[in-house]
């Protein structure tokens, strides 16, 4: 999609700090971390928000899963612990609308979120 940051992200046009990429998806640092690990993980493909997921969708979006296993492998947290965020909409405190995970690790999380 033209105008969604993540697509021109994906496209190589706005640079960023690349994590991981597959055939489907790309991990990239986030701009203005939340912890000392901060990775979103998006699908190549637009979709708006959590709530467009679809049965078609099942496999894409557990790969998301298994990509964040290997990320927090590399990046030497996945014994210590994280944390998987998506937001979804409005309420759910979305600000950009492509579905994203948020990697988060790196410090001890706290509960509940604000
Ligand atoms: P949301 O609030 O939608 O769950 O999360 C959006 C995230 O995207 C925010 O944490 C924000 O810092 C990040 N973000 C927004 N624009 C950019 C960008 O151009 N580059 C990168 N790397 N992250 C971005
Ligand atoms: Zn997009």
């Amino acid at each position: 999609m033209q105008s969604c940051v993540f697509c021109k992200i994906v496209a190589g046009e706005i640079p960023c700090k690349k994590i991981y990429e597959d055939d489907a998806l790309f991990a990239f640092e986030d701009v203005n971390p939340a912890a000392p690990i901060h990775i979103l993980i998006i699908p190549k493909k637009h979709m708006e928000t959590l709530h467009e997921i679809q049965d078609a969708d099942k496999e894409l979006i557990g790969s998301i899963f298994v990509a964040a296993n290997e990320i927090a492998r590399k990046q030497g947290i996945a014994q210590e612990g994280f944390r998987i965020v998506a937001n979804c909409g409005e309420n759910g405190g979305q600000t950009v609308f492509h579905i994203h995970y948020h990697l988060l690790g790196g410090r001890r999380m706290e509960w509940p979120p604000g």
